[in-house]
Formats: structure tokens, sequence, C-alpha cells
């Protein structure tokens, strides 16, 4: 939307506050909310706030930063607060010199978006986003089921399917093409799917579609969570991310060979580029202790890094699509990840891989849970980092990762995510009291 129309919409449809939203390393949406008046300002010179109160920004004495609103991103909220309509824009994260601020996650993915333009490509991507839908007591999740539903079940008109809808409905109203939402293969579990698109409003998607599902949850005195394993024993909730390659002026995808009318060249050395970097790219991806707890064998998450024409315990699936629906499918990301951040390490190995025109491995057809050790090395198949400690260690030798980051998220990410580590294992858990008490 531009910017006059922008104003046209806001006249009309008297709003008063605008949310100006933005996101902290650890993927935390945060807003300031402006009267609509001072918008003009924001366009123009941008909102000043303090950057030292959000995770991962700034010293004390260099904190001062502005907020410039992304115009491409205003929508309205399709709920009302105390009866008055807000509406929100994302925004970029600018120094108090004018120049952009290198930790903001956004920034960072705008910069391998630029990168991948240089060689002739827009990168696309489009997530799967699983969540679990829990009963709420005192503003707390209860981490018990709703229902015994499973994939794609159709249940008895229920609360869950009432708020999918809802979901659906106000997800387009912001503008985000809903492809479908259904009941996922866990009980209480379901998914959110939209359409693919540039990454980077993509990862704005991912944002809003979190808010509204757990804006919509409350509404109905449930709770929703996006954490990675919530429940020992039953799938976790992940986010696969399809992406594909278009030509700049988009009437391409560069993933797909018409002469061959197969998988492209440069989509083999995108795959040899995520390959090479899937275990420092796990740090990302899947960032809190709990992801771990999810990428284990059989509950349909990947556990090895290899690549599949159809197996979906890869770590990488090519979908059967071609033409404009080739791509492949990274099954690894799980919903606690900054999808800037994300995005930004997958799109930078992949790039890399086109760069340096790297072969990956043969892909693996047969069910890789099912293989044996032996059979694995055959295939030169390694495994996913087992924990966030591995996870870290990984990352912090990848300078590929660091310049995609940017010295400063690369060095706070790693300092924040071993205090995160070892606060976990310094905890002594119900666990091992019960193991171990009787030695
Ligand atoms: N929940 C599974 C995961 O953790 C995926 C299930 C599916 O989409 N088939 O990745
Ligand atoms: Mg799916
Ligand atoms: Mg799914
Ligand atoms: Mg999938």
């Amino acid at each position: 939307m531009g910017i006059d129309e922008i104003f046209e919409v806001i006249e009309r449809e008297k709003i008063k506050f605008i949310r100006l939203q933005f996101t902290d390393i650890n993927g935390i949406l945060k807003n300031v909310e402006i009267p609509s008046n001072d918008l003009k300002r924001a366009f123009e010179r941008g909102i000043m706030f303090d950057g030292s109160s959000i995770e991962g920004f700034v010293r004390i004495n260099e904190s001062d930063m502005y907020l410039k609103p992304d115009p491409a991103t205003f929508a309205i909220l399709p709920w009302t607060l105390e009866g008055q309509k807000s509406a929100r824009i994302i925004c970029d994260v600018y120094k108090y010199d004018g120049t952009p601020f290198e930790g903001d996650p956004r920034f960072r993915l705008r910069k391998v978006m630029e990168e991948a333009k240089e060689l002739g490509f827009v990168p696309h991507t489009g997530p799967e986003v699983e969540f679990f839908l829990l009963p709420r007591k005192d503003n707390k999740p209860v981490f018990e089921f709703l229902d015994e539903g499973g994939y794609f079940d159709l249940l008895p008109v229920d609360i869950a399917e009432h708020l999918r809808s809802e979901v659906a409905v106000m997800l387009e109203e912001m503008g985000i093409d809903v492809e479908a939402t259904h009941h996922e293969v866990a009980p209480s579990q379901h998914e959110v799917d939209f359409r693919y698109s540039n990454a980077l409003s993509s990862a704005d998607a991912v944002q809003t579609v979190k808010l509204v599902i757990k804006t919509l949850a409350v509404k109905n005195n449930l709770y929703a969570t996006f954490m990675p394993k919530p429940f020992f024993g039953i799938n976790g909730s992940g986010m696969h991310v399809h992406m594909s390659l278009l030509t700049s002026d988009l009437s391409e995808n560069a993933f797909y060979d018409k002469e061959k009318d197969d998988i492209s060249d440069i989509m083999r050395y995108f795959i040899g580029g995520l390959i090479k970097f899937a275990r420092p790219i796990t740090a990302i991806t899947n960032p809190t202790v709990n992801s771990y707890k999810r990428l284990v064998p059989g509950y349909e998450a990947p556990v090895n890094v290899a690549w599949s024409l159809a197996n979906r315990s890869a770590l990488i699936r090519v979908p059967m699509a071609r033409k404009m629906g080739t791509r492949l499918e990274y099954r690894a990301p799980d919903p606690s990840c900054n999808p800037y951040l994300a995005f930004t390490v997958l799109i930078k190995a992949g790039l890399i891989g086109i760069k340096e025109k790297i072969e990956p491995p043969m892909p693996v057809e047969e069910n890789i849970y099912h293989m044996k050790e032996e059979e694995k090395g055959i295939f030169g198949i390694k495994l996913l980092p087992e924990n966030l400690s591995e996870a870290i260690n990984e990352m912090e030798g990848c300078e590929i990762i660091k310049e995609a980051l940017g010295e400063h998220i690369f060095s706070k990410f790693i300092k924040m995510k071993r205090k995160e580590w070892r606060e976990y294992s310094t905890f002594v858990s119900e666990w091992e009291r019960r193991k171990y008490e009787i030695i």
C-alpha cells in the first residue's frame, strides 16, 4: 500500500492508533503504539525509542534508535481494543546516525535478499506453522489435551475448529493468503499454511500469524503454544519451510529446468549449500533447549542431514510439483525460531551452494529412521546437533553464519544461548529425582 493510500484508509476507518512492530533477536514481536497523527513524522524521520531494553539490541550509552515503518506492511488489526480500531505497520530499525541497525533481524534478511538479487534471484518461502491449543487457567497454559483428534480429522464443530476458521478469516483480512488450516497428527495440535511469497513478507507473515493465533486463543479462553515439544512421546510442532528462487522479474522459477523438466542445477547447488551448513544452521532454526526434544527419531521430525525426493524422514524433501511449483521443503525449523534469522541463514547457505557449485550427496530414498548406522555411513549421512549446546558450538565455528547474521547478532545470540543452556543443564528435574532417588 502506498503512503497516501494508508492515510486515506486511516481517515476512512477512523483509526486513532498505529502499532509500530519490530522483532528482537529471540523472535519476540515488540510494539509501540503511536497516535495516527504521528504517522507522517514516523514515515519521514522515524519514531525514537530506547533500544537498550530490547533483548540483544544496544548498550545503554548508544540506546537511541529509530523505527521506520515499512508502508508495504500496513494492516488493520482485525480486532478492536476498547471498541477502537487500530492498525499495525512493521518497522525497520535505524540508528541515531540514520543508518540501518545491523542487529535488526529484518535488516539481516533484507541484506541476504540483496545478495540473492545480485545473482538474479528473489528468494521465496512458504512456512507451515504448527502449534498446540491448550486449556487456559489463571492466564497460564494447562498441559492437557482439548481433543483426541488426529491428522486432517474433522471433529464435530468444536472450539478449536471454530478458532482455526476465525484465524483464516482474520489473516485474509490482514492480507495474508491462507492456503490451508488443519488438525495435525497430535491431539490438540493444529497447522496453518499460507501461500509462499518473497522471504521478507513471508517472515513478516509468520510473526502476524503467531500474533493472530495467540490473540484469538486468549479471546476463546485457550492458550496457543508454539513451543517445539510440549509433550513427551507425542509429535512436536515444526515449522517446515518451503523454498524456491524466482528470477528477478518473478516470471520464472530458477529451481526448474525447462529442458529437462526437472530440478535445475541451481536448485541442486542450493541443496548442496544447505546440506553443507545444516549443522551450524540448526542453532538458528531450532534455537531452544526444547527444540532438540522434537528432533528425535519416530515423530516425523528430521534427525539426519540428508535430502530426498519423497521421503519425509529426510531433512530436505523435494515435493513432486514442477514448473513454478518446484521447491524444496526444509523440515528442521520449529516455530520457536526467529523467522527473519532462520530465513537469512537458510538463504545464505543456499546462495553459497550456488556460488561455489556445491554438489549435494546422493538423495536418500529409504526411510532413514530404519537405516542401520553402517548404511548411513555409506551415504555419508551426518546427524543434526543433538542439543542446543552442540548446535551453538557448530554455529560459533561457522564464518558463513557470522557473515549472514553480522557480528552483533552472532555474538549476542551465542552469549544468550550459552546462558540458557547453562541454566537448563544445572536445573534438577523430576525425571532425575525419579531416576536416581535409589542411589
Ligand atoms: N509435527 C511434525 C514435525 O515435528 C511434522 C508433521 C507433518 O507435518 N507431517 O515436524
Ligand atoms: Mg503441512
Ligand atoms: Mg504439518
Ligand atoms: Mg510439510
